[in-house]
């Protein structure tokens, strides 16, 4: 590696070297504190390891390059000098945290060391500086804590026996010694307790660890520094990347800080607060504090915070001292800072500040996380205030966020009518119910069985991320709005509920104690994650998002950014009325062998069966008439459903044994309206079996090989339309031909939708029928030859799930033995049947794309597989230049918003090369 490499960022004296734009290279923390120090902000003065070195680190089998000492160094002593004091010094000496910093940011997962370079000598000397003894004990017994944890212990890969980490057993021996001396909590310990509290810390860290707890600063400097860089490739840390898709080369930044001190007595306090409230998006400064407190204190829940202002209380912090009142002019200031942050970075923050003997120090600033009803109402807000564009405005909401506006919620009125059991605070939006389970590993086991669970915790930690994944919601008795719990579920949208404190959790007896109620594991409970409420039983749920005027708003500002056209894939009228309620421009997919599975099925299905039992083409020919007004009524009503959008009809797709039935007794009728016996019946069933049905007569080769049913399908939709245009209404079907592989395939089918064509024109005395007729692309060879297959279609539509199995090899049915296992061993990134594989499936739908184009220059080009609503996937089809995407009904809302969020990010791209040129 070059020795140029500058691997230290220093920010003092209100200058700093790295900017807010600098973050893959000193972390999102590094970064923003470097950029608050440059906008004149109050920040102890400090500097980053950046994210290069954490590299370097894992490269070059876990060591640093010798400058990095020096340069360190270097740094350590322009702190210094700001700081009026010196590390490691007997007489003055300046104390530091050791934090991690990721580019993005995972909440509690990476490990964060305070007052480092505190030991038996220097305390005494911070004991004279300060005055003030029971503050450097109560330090110093707090480093011990964390620095035997985080370096000692979890560095060192050491795995204790649940219950037995030196974290815990030191927490045993804090709550002896308040037992022993009858304090309520840890700010009642006086100067003297904390002094032997240290002692039996030293001990019992030898003790557990076999090591002696390191005394010399420097040492400890240098543990922590590793212990950041390893607790990259700690247990959960991965586990969170998986879940969040981080890269594991992305590495973490160290930012080394000098220490301020909100545990000084009652002039100071230590806090977490954002800009606007995070959960429901509302416009008002909201926070929390604890005075005389450190660090983690109020993310940890060991003491419930107090609200941060007087707008913020609620029925359970109502009694509780606000900084507002409790000190006036630092809340004022911090106010003020919180309002210019959030003009500075135009969007809402997430902050972390302390308070050292009444003045105040910021210790942190970035993006704040917030749910998708709380996102949309921060975009609509700020875009009115002016603070954003509209274009910053559709790219501040995860299109997967939406899926949270879209969230059921507890009926209202069956809600009114029914006690509440606890509260807590709301933590994340909507409903859910479920059976109540005690640890992350039976959510897990719970939700593989396809069992609702809700997972209740005294309080949740970086280890139970796991099973909050698979549970509906989360409970935990302790912790406030940015406890561990309250964060993630935030992030992932998840209804959640947390510090419910007259909840008795108790993970051991796997009981939910509430005053005389017990709930036991297993029992079911509704949880409103909006309000904070617990109810026994299991409540009816409703979904809202279609009336919530926000959602409405939003989605129109997506509608007037966006170009592609958003369809849905649909079989049935009702099915296209819910997806033209959520905005659907027509219809992309509509399956005609779906007419033939559930609701209302029977009679159509019977038909079916015997036309694909039949013999001869007079015997099918039967069978279809018979068929016939069945598939039209289906047609029509769709039609007229998406009256004024085109429908895309796909004539009959799967393989046709798939519909012959197992049971004797529907062989047996089938037979009899045959006229065959059922010996024949079972001989021309098992003719129609085939090894690899996915890859044999399906699709236009059923088309080819039975022209009739071809014939019937096509003559059920123009009638339809026929009818429809005479009714004043405006059809516009689009015949879509499935599995293409060439051109002549399209030729013989074309050839029977025309003679249809001529024949229901004449019969309903139409000059013309709008329509189109195309093919579905899912081949590769269709791909490759799609200049060819232009000639005849009008349009193509990508089927990606067939070409993907087409592509990959990977039989879509069969996946379940491998793909895991791919999954897990990084051989593919992710599952390609959800996301489409740009790669690889990608460039052959460019290929097609571009022969299609050259040939037909206005082709109409579309995907229908489940690709169509997966947001990274809808942008590479608008790089392709498609006119729509179609999926899912319940996707469309998604879709609308990664079009416009494609379009949005391909004017950036293009202003940036622009800029560049000049
Ligand atoms: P995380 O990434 O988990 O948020 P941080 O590095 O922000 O971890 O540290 C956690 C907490 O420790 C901070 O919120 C802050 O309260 C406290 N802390 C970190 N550095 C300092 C410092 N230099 N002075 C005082 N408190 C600090
Ligand atoms: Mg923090
Ligand atoms: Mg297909």
């Amino acid at each position: 590696m070059a020795s140029k490499q500058k691997f230290v960022y220093t920010f003092s004296k209100g200058k700093a070297e790295g900017t807010a734009e600098m973050k893959n290279l000193l972390g999102g923390k590094g970064a923003n504190l470097a950029e608050m120090v440059n906008i004149g902000l109050p920040v102890p003065a400090g500097f980053t390891i950046t994210t290069e070195m954490c590299t370097y680190y894992y490269k070059n089998g876990r060591k640093y390059p010798h400058e990095l000492v020096k340069d360190v160094e270097k740094a350590l002593k322009l702190v210094e000098d700001e700081m009026g004091a010196k590390f490691g010094d007997k007489n003055n000496p300046l104390l530091v945290s050791v934090r991690s910093g990721a580019r993005s940011s995972m909440p509690g997962m990476m490990e964060t060391v305070l007052n480092v370079g505190l030991n038996d000598i220097t305390r005494e000397g911070l004991i004279k500086k300060t005055g003030n003894p029971r503050f450097v004990y109560d330090s110093q017994r707090r480093l011990i804590q964390m620095y035997s944890d985080v370096v000692m212990e979890k560095a060192a890969d050491i795995e204790p026996a649940e219950g037995k980490g030196i974290r815990h057993q030191l927490e045993v021996e804090l709550q002896k010694m308040k037992d022993k001396v009858g304090a309520k909590s840890d700010t009642d310990l006086s100067a003297d307790n904390l002094k032997s509290l240290i002692e039996i810390y030293k001990k019992k860290v030898k003790e557990v660890l076999g090591k002696p707890f390191p005394e010399d600063a420097m040492e400890q400097l240098w543990g922590a520094i590793g212990a950041v860089f390893q607790s990259w490739v700690g247990k959960r840390a991965i586990s969170y990347r998986r879940i969040e898709g981080i890269p594991d080369e992305w590495g973490t930044a160290v930012n080394v800080q000098s220490m301020v001190f909100g545990n000084m007595g009652d002039t100071s306090a230590t806090g977490v607060a954002f800009t606007r409230n995070p959960a429901t998006g509302d416009n008002y400064f909201y926070g929390e504090w604890l005075p005389n407190a450190q660090g983690e204190d109020v993310v940890a829940g060991i003491r419930t915070p107090n609200p941060i202002n007087e707008v913020g209380k609620t029925e359970h912090t109502k009694h509780l001292h606000s900084l507002e009142t409790a000190m006036p002019k630092v809340y004022k200031e911090l106010h003020k800072i919180q309002n210019l942050l959030e003009k500075h970075y135009h969007n809402m923050l997430d902050i972390e500040f302390t308070i050292q003997d009444g003045k105040l120090y910021m210790l942190q600033c970035r993006v704040g996380k917030r749910n998708g009803p709380a996102a949309v109402r921060m975009a609509l807000d700020m875009l009115k205030e002016k603070l954003i564009t509209k274009h910053e405005a559709v790219l501040r909401v995860e299109p997967n966020q939406l899926d949270e506006l879209l969230h059921p919620i507890i009926d209202l009125a069956v809600e009114k009518k029914t006690s509440v059991l606890a509260r807590g605070l709301p933590a994340g939006p909507g409903g859910a119910f479920g059976q109540i389970v005690f640890t992350s590993v039976d959510a897990v086991e719970w939700a593989k069985k396809g069992k609702n669970v809700i997972l209740a915790r005294e309080e949740t930690n970086p280890e139970d991320i796991e099973g909050m994944r698979a549970a509906q919601a989360i409970l935990t008795a302790r912790g406030g709005m940015t406890s561990h719990a309250a964060l993630v579920a935030r992030g992932w949208g998840k209804c959640c509920i947390v510090g419910a404190g007259t909840l008795k959790i108790d993970a051991h007896t796997k009981t939910i104690t509430c005053g005389s109620i017990v709930l036991k594991e297993g029992d079911i409970i509704t949880l409103n994650g909006s309000k904070g409420n617990i109810y026994q039983g299991e409540l009816p749920m409703i979904k809202a998002a279609e009336e919530n005027p926000d959602f409405q708003k939003f989605m129109k500002i997506c509608d007037e950014v966006r170009d592609m056209k958003i369809r849905t894939n649909a079989d049935t009228p009702e099915d296209a009325a819910k997806a033209r309620a959520f905005g659907a421009e027509g219809i992309g997919l509509f399956r005609t062998e779906h007419m033939f599975y559930g609701l209302n099925a029977e009679k159509p299905l019977f038909l079916l069966r015997k036309m694909i039992a039949s013999n001869t083409e007079a015997e099918r020919r039967a069978a279809l008439d018979q068929l016939f007004p069945f598939v039209k009524s289906d047609v029509k009503g769709t039609m007229a459903a998406m009256d004024g959008y085109p429908v895309t009809f796909r004539t009959l797709d799967p393989p046709l044994h798939e519909f012959v039935p197992h049971n004797l007794e529907e062989r047996a009728k089938l037979a009899k309206s045959l006229g065959i016996s059922a010996d024949e019946f079972n001989k021309r069933a098992d003719a129609l079996h085939e090894n690899n049905p996915m890859m044999g007569h399906r699709g236009v080769r059923l088309g080819i090989t039975y022209p009739e049913i071809t014939e019937m399908q096509v003559r059920a939709i123009f009638e339809a339309a026929a009818e429809l245009i005479i009714e004043k209404k405006k059809p516009f079907p689009e015949i879509m031909i499935p599995v293409t592989c060439a051109v002549t395939e399209l030729r013989h089918q074309y050839a029977i939708i025309d003679k249809v064509l001529a024949e229901v024109c004449k019969k309903f005395k139409l000059k013309e029928l709008p329509h189109m007729v195309g093919t579905m692309i899912e081949i590769p060879r269709a791909c490759l030859t799609a200049d060819k297959i232009a000639e005849e279609a009008q349009f193509f539509s990508f089927g990606t799930n067939d070409l993907t199995q087409m592509g990959f090899g990977f039989s879509r049915d069969d996946i379940g033995g491998f793909l895991p296992e791919y999954l897990d061993k990084k051989i593919l990134p992710v599952d390609p049947f959800n996301v489409l594989d740009q790669e690889g499936i990608g460039q052959l739908m460019q290929i097609a794309v571009e022969k299609g184009r050259k040939t037909r220059k206005d082709l109409k080009i579309g995907i229908c597989g489940e690709h169509g609503g997966e947001p990274s996937s809808v942008e590479f089809c608008h790089s392709l230049g498609f006119s729509y995407v179609s999926c899912s009904p319940f996707r469309v809302p998604i879709a609308r918003l990664a079009a416009a969020q494609a379009r949005v990010k391909e004017d950036m791209k293009k202003a940036k090369k622009k800029a560049k040129k000049k």
